[in-house]
């Protein structure tokens, strides 16, 4: 009995350290500790991580019975794009076909949530696309899976996403439904993460991108398995699609993310009018979902490692713009990433 009491304390400390503060505890460029090592294999390669993934799912239904946020759809003819509010931040995307009746879903880690809301729909639910395979993400794979028999599961080739039947790599499409998705690989939060931009031409709508723990809304994913050359790689993939992409996030994490942003660029008023609407909506716990490539490149500090006033706010100085190379940005973007994994909102 002891010995279950104490290795459940050591995995919950270690995993609550995973989740929630990643490498932020070791100093600046440093080495994740053995510690944060063990852990994160135990979450991001076992079961236990699973377990892990359900004890926290259950916590949320019980703490948000209806979803930690109000999510609305947003429709473009017979394209209907659903957010699903589901363990304590997270985010799936049900994709819609409206006019067939089938539907993608993007992330679905509380297969439960996703199950009750295509009943609710009346779709057939044609696919899972899954970012990464972190269980907030793929958690609902398998369950997925054993409900509807010989549901199509899709995510990278390289990431070791459980359930996967259907692989994919960079540049790969993948067609359902009248759906197409086109499959962008964006490594660093984990070594094999993807993102999938959704073709909204045949709708008249500007096309989706379903981000993942890549890009959320006024901040950037933590970079578990890549170093910030990678990860500034895998941010200006997305940065370089035309502003009125749609960006769709995985987690609900804007409020935190402009309240640091703005202890970078203060003077920054693209900041803190996102800033002072983030406030306004999270005050009656509506979602802030969606986004555009457009306006983060407005307020997120994370796509603005050119900018010389990010770079001075962590200690760079840039004297000559044109001089900026990807190294130097690379540099502001792990200083930023660091600073973020630090910052505590105050209370
Ligand atoms: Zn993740």
């Amino acid at each position: 009995m002891f010995f279950y009491v104490v290795a459940g304390v050591t995995m919950g400390l270690g995993l609550y350290c995973v989740i929630t503060r990643g490498r932020g505890r070791s100093s600046r460029r440093s080495r994740p500790s053995l510690l944060f090592t063990v852990m994160y294999w135990l979450y991001s390669k076992t079961h236990v991580g699973y377990w892990y993934h359900r004890h926290l799912l259950t916590k949320a239904r019980e703490k948000y019975p209806d979803g930690h946020s109000v999510t609305s759809a947003v429709t473009f003819g017979d394209l209907k794009i659903q957010p699903v509010a589901i363990v304590s931040d997270n985010y799936s995307y049900v994709v819609m076909n409206t006019k067939r009746r089938i539907a993608v879903v993007v992330d679905p880690s509380d297969p439960e949530a996703v199950q009750a809301y295509v009943k609710q729909e009346g779709i057939q639910l044609a696919a899972v696309l899954t970012t990464h395979k972190h269980w907030d993400h793929s958690g609902g794979n398998h369950a997925l899976k054993r409900m509807f028999p010989g549901l199509p599961i899709y995510g990278s080739a390289t990431d070791g996403v459980p359930g996967l039947t259907n692989p994919v790599l960079d540049g790969d499409m993948i067609q359902v439904g009248g759906l197409e998705f086109h499959v962008m690989s964006t490594p660093g939060h984990t070594v094999g993460h993807v993102v999938y931009q959704l073709d909204g031409a045949p709708f008249q709508a500007p096309d989706s991108l379903f981000t993942g723990d890549l890009l959320f809304i006024g901040g950037c994913g933590r970079t578990f398995e890549g170093d910030a050359a990678t990860m500034l790689k895998s941010l200006e993939k997305v940065s370089s699609q035309p502003d009125n992409t749609i960006i769709w996030p995985g987690h609900e994490y804007t409020l935190e993310n402009l309240l640091y942003g703005e202890t970078i660029d203060g003077d920054n008023e693209n900041i803190r009018e996102k800033l002072r609407w983030t406030k306004d909506r999270r005050k009656a716990r509506m979602a802030t979902c969606p986004s555009t490539v457009g306006d983060e490149k407005q307020h997120n500090v994370f796509l603005r490692t050119r900018d010389p006033a990010v770079a001075e706010a962590v200690g760079m100085a840039t004297r000559r713009l044109t001089g900026v190379t990807e190294e130097f940005q690379a540099s502001v973007l792990a200083e930023l990433r660091e600073m973020k994994d630090k910052f505590k909102v105050s209370t």
